[in-house]
């Protein structure tokens, strides 16, 4: 019997709990030769979640929980997953359905008959997301991937199934500000990619707003590449470079016609344009300054309020 963790990070989806445990365990009776190891994550939820996993809990040794302090975000869950599963093959899956649970037979079975290490999973449609996100979406794994060394897959998906040792190298990196695809990415290992068509949401709504997803983008930009650190000299060089070419013109034009004095609105255009290209690199250096400053603090990376295995110590 081979053992399958299943790590599900929840954020206010009491509607969506019920829902994802009864397919899962469908997939189960499916599979043979596997038992499912449930991880509920409570991401500090403030709805009924917690009681929704209480209850599998009580009726079904295989569904364990953890539930958070208060919002830690999908990252830390994922961690706090991680750290709690003893599978001997790990996944993480989203508790809305948008990531097909009947994917899973697939996915064991390429593991046992081939060489690999990762199933992972991209969508290639973004099915049920706004117009805006998608776009937004396309645009970042468009730069990331010029200015970062680790390949980010445009539409890769958090789920994917893992051996241990993958785990266990993914745990040993602690970070606070994590980025999960770029630390897949980063540990490597031979992956296997395949590829579906993401279903809209089973029920509730996105968790992801515009800004959360935002600095999601920062957190991998920033975590992954330190090529926005070289923009401020790129700039730099390039502004001194115009200046003395404008002091020569200047000064030829004076000795030639002597120049009346004149040019105060273009004056005040280019003092304006330059203090912002100088707050713009500040504010990227700011960016990098703050994650390295929070990493040296070391705080945790998630908070338990209780979980399910506790109570039975
Ligand atoms: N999630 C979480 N903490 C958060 C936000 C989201 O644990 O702060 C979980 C959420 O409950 C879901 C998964 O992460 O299981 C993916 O979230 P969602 O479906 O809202 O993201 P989207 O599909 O819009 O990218
Ligand atoms: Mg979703």
């Amino acid at each position: 019997m081979d053992k399958i963790s299943i790590i599900v990070p929840c954020y206010n989806e009491e509607e969506s709990i019920p829902l994802f445990y009864e397919e899962i365990k469908k997939q189960e009776q499916k599979m043979e030769s596997v038992v499912f190891e449930l991880w509920f994550i409570d991401d500090g939820s403030r709805d009924k979640s917690l009681d929704e996993m209480k209850k599998l809990h009580q009726n079904d040794k295989e569904v364990h929980y953890l539930s958070f302090s208060r919002n830690f975000g999908k990252e830390a869950a994922i961690y706090a997953g991680l750290e709690a599963a003893t599978g001997k093959y790990v996944t993480l899956m989203d508790v809305d359905l948008q990531d097909p649970p009947t994917l899973l037979g697939e996915m064991y079975e390429i593991m046992k008959n081939q060489d690999y290490d990762v199933i992972a999973t991209r969508s290639t449609s973004r099915n049920g997301y706004s117009f805006f996100r998608k776009t937004f979406t396309k645009w970042f794994y468009h730069l990331i991937n010029k200015i970062s060394k680790v390949e980010m897959v445009d539409g890769a998906r958090d789920f994917r199934l893992m051996k241990r040792k993958v785990v266990n190298e993914i745990l040993k990196m602690k970070e606070y500000n994590r980025y999960s695809k770029g630390l897949f990415s980063f540990v490597g290992f031979k992956t296997k990619w395949i590829t579906y068509e993401n279903p809209v949401r089973s029920a509730g709504n996105t968790k992801f707003n515009f800004w959360k997803l935002f600095s999601y983008a920062v957190e991998g930009i920033v975590g992954f590449s330190t090529v926005p650190l070289a923009i401020a000299a790129i700039v730099g060089i390039l502004f001194c470079f115009i200046s003395f070419l404008m002091i020569i013109v200047i000064i030829i034009r004076t000795l030639i016609w002597s120049d009346p004095t004149s040019g105060w609105p273009s004056m005040v255009c280019i003092m304006f344009f330059l203090s912002g290209v100088q707050l713009f690199c500040t504010g990227i250096i700011g960016e990098y300054l703050s994650k390295t400053y929070l990493e040296t603090k070391q705080r945790p990376i998630y908070i338990l309020r209780e979980s399910s295995e506790e109570e039975e110590e």
